[in-house]
């Protein structure tokens, strides 16, 4: 062999050898057989990264509504970190909504006790004509009560629904028709304004916001808190006639919002998705909802792809989930680059434990994720064998175009004492749990980016 061909021979293998590190995948599983997962695990539950970025967040943010300064900056924020540690193609997808935002808020008894309540409006609420409304209650101690009022029968009346909800996310998904569409049944009967029992579980005197269908936002309406819907009650139970002034200020206008996505390479075309949202409420700090599945996502995403994997384990940070918004529009974004999409999780239930894992349809069966159970049960993390059930706002428009859904369930014990609350401060999250639920979704990233695993994918109806 001439000097000539064997130099452009070499050339051309260790060029073929470049390309090949390129594209050619890591065998499939080497980097999530027991042991490695067992030392992940281990190394999630002492990492610092997920409390440093919620403690940054919190701190250098606070609340960030979507459609207000402080959500842009918390955009900005969320770039610069993801860059900052490492993420690639890290960029920012825009859309439009019409944003909401407070004003001056207040209530009180005006007769036959005249005493101040404490309320919050609900977040798309109608404002109140200038210098509030003034009318007589009526009071439905059941949201079922209140669908039973005849049309007419509250007629220049405030519509008052006490109805405590029930522990945890079955009692907020029960009840939260009571909050959602609530005003346009009060507004049905003749009502000029509506005030409901906060969706929470604790006692406190803060008041809980929330999103109320915006189809519904025909009257004014507002959250009392717990021990005022009790107050309330008590003094209604007298038989008297109960007089309620109600001042609510607020106002809306036309704004853009943007989903901030990162992504950790993988050798293929293939992705796992992970979600959390960025944006709050505009009362607390969004700490437990949902800074900490920000924290929770970020921190995952980078320990379980600290070795290159086969797939792609991109971070989406939704701009717009407390209004609805961000996930649908993300699914729009991406609706023709959805097939590669093996799953997507969301973690949006604060920063208590993680207690369940749930995969798609056929994931727990199938023999390659055998060992999955045993990869979680030290965190106490039982693996459930139903499979996972719609996601959150920000995944189910993926589940709807067939992407299949991880879930993990967390501990609830506290959560919806704080959320949408002033309260929901930094303080009220355990360092120990937050990392619990990094390790958790650790493992899970790691294994669904490292297997060729794929799962069924729902059919889905071609767009009318
Ligand atoms: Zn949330």
């Amino acid at each position: 062999m001439r000097p000539g061909i064997l130099i452009f021979t070499l050339l051309v293998s260790a060029w073929a050898e470049l390309l090949s590190a390129k594209v050619v995948a890591p065998p499939a599983g080497a980097q999530s057989t027991p042991a490695v997962l067992s030392e992940l695990r281990e190394k999630a539950l002492h990492d610092p990264l997920a409390m440093q970025v919620l403690e940054g967040l919190t701190s250098e943010i606070g609340a960030r509504q979507v459609g207000s300064e402080n959500f842009v900056r918390a955009r900005d924020w969320a770039v610069k970190k993801l860059q900052s540690l490492g993420f690639q193609n890290v960029h920012t997808e825009p859309f439009t909504l019409t944003a909401w935002t407070r004003g001056e808020e207040r209530a009180r008894i005006v007769a036959p006790y005249p005493q101040k309540l404490a309320i919050i409006g609900l977040g798309g609420t109608l404002p109140t004509p200038a210098g509030g409304v003034d009318a007589e209650i009526v009071l439905f101690k059941k949201y079922a009560s209140l669908l039973e009022a005849p049309p007419g029968s509250l007629t220049g009346k405030i519509a008052v629904v006490t109805e405590p909800m029930a522990p945890g996310m079955a009692g907020y998904a029960a009840l939260g028709k009571a909050r959602r569409l609530g005003p346009a049944e009060a507004a049905k009967r003749g009502a000029i304004a509506y005030l409901v029992r906060s969706l929470g579980n604790g006692s406190t005197r803060l008041a809980h916001t929330g999103f109320m269908s915006q189809d519904a936002a025909t009257v004014p309406a507002a959250a009392l808190s717990a021990p005022d819907a009790e107050l309330l009650e008590r003094i209604a139970d007298r038989g008297t006639p109960v007089r309620i002034h109600l001042e609510l200020a607020s106002s809306t206008h036309p704004a853009q919002s943007w989903n901030t996505v990162g992504e950790i390479p993988g050798a293929t075309d293939e992705t796992v998705l992970m979600g959390a949202h960025l944006d709050s409420w505009d009362v607390g700090t969004g700490a437990n909802d949902d800074g900490a599945g920000v924290a929770i996502a970020v921190a995952a995403a980078k320990l379980a792809t600290e070795t290159r994997l086969r797939r792609t384990v991109r971070v989406v940070l939704y701009g717009g989930e407390e209004i609805g918004v961000a996930g649908p529009a993300y699914a729009q974004y991406n609706s023709k680059n959805l097939k590669k999409m093996i799953i997507a999780g969301e973690s949006d239930s604060g920063s208590e434990p993680a207690i369940e894992v749930r995969l798609p349809a056929g994931g727990a069966q199938n023999p390659a994720l055998a060992d999955l159970s045993s990869a979680l049960s030290p965190l106490a993390v039982r693996s459930n064998s139903e499979p996972s059930r719609e996601g959150g706002p920000d995944i189910e428009p993926l589940n709807d175009l067939g992407v299949p859904g991880l879930e993990v369930v967390q501990r609830l014990d506290s959560y919806f004492h704080w959320h949408h609350t002033e309260d929901d401060t930094l303080d009220k999250v355990v360092p120990a749990e937050l990392s619990q639920n990094v390790a958790t979704w650790a493992v899970l990233l790691r294994v669904m980016a490292d297997r060729n695993v794929v799962f069924e994918r729902k059919a889905v109806e071609p767009a009318k």
